[in-house]
């Protein structure tokens, strides 16, 4: 019976550590946001009490987790834009922002295009452009075409959160200032290779940057790439088993 509770115990206590293990907690001026990779491109972020979800999409395990306030959409593709997640992550009062192209099949969303800011809740959100510039299924045909999917600067407590959605390292993407934290995809074909990232990344020069969306990506040669540049570098798991 004893050892029963010490496992029971034991059982429940690596639960939220499982979750916890690759949380971030980024201080700002407005208290401590809590960032944490669920799978690929799906991203928790948890504020002031406030729940915000970037790119909610299977096979991220979803339930148990709370409800979004927010979620933010990046592009049309199903790693992005998984209506059922969706679903599963939102309460009746859920505020969805989206590219317009989104908005044609999550109806709820609200639109916000390349270049847009809005603010929600104490966050300031900027919309950046990410599409390829060279990379696509067939020749004069791109993956992302420029104009239809968002990245997004999240500005909280004097905090600068940049997530790249899918994108090679476009001018846009090089022309951020102040970036404190920055999620940046790196995987082929589809987006760009982790030595383009780092290149991209050395020019905006984040204080920290965290490659998400890498599938099948060497981590090495993007670590490698950005060594001696004083941008911190950290690795998480976005594909638990
Ligand atoms: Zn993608």
């Amino acid at each position: 019976m004893k050892l029963l509770l010490v496992l029971l115990c034991t059982l429940f206590a690596m639960v939220p550590l499982a979750r916890a293990a690759d949380t971030q907690v980024i201080p700002t001026s407005a208290g401590p946001v809590k960032i944490t990779p669920l799978y690929h491109a799906s991203t928790l972020i948890e504020a002031g009490g406030k729940t915000i979800y970037l790119d909610p999409a299977k096979p991220a395990k979803l339930s148990g987790l709370p409800k979004a306030d927010l979620i933010l959409i990046t592009d049309i593709h199903g790693d992005h834009m998984d209506p059922a997640s969706i679903k599963e992550v939102s309460k009746a009062e859920t505020e969805i922002l989206a590219p317009p192209a989104v908005v044609q099949t999550v109806t709820a969303a609200k639109p916000m295009g390349n270049g847009e800011t809005k603010n929600w809740q104490g966050w300031t959100i900027d919309a950046v452009p990410a599409y390829n510039l060279k990379r696509g299924p067939a020749p004069g045909k791109l993956f992302h075409d420029k104009g239809r999917g968002n990245g997004y600067v999240l500005t909280y407590g004097g905090k600068r959160l940049y997530f790249s959605g899918d994108t090679e390292g476009v001018p846009e993407m090089r022309a951020l200032k102040n970036i404190d934290v920055a999620f940046v995809c790196m995987n082929l074909p589809y987006t760009m290779p982790p030595d383009e990232a780092a290149d991209a990344v050395k020019t905006f020069h984040p204080k920290i940057v965290i490659p998400y969306h890498y599938r099948g990506s060497d981590l090495s040669v993007f670590t490698k790439g950005l060594e001696g540049t004083g941008i911190e570098v950290r690795l998480l798991e976005w594909y638990p088993k």
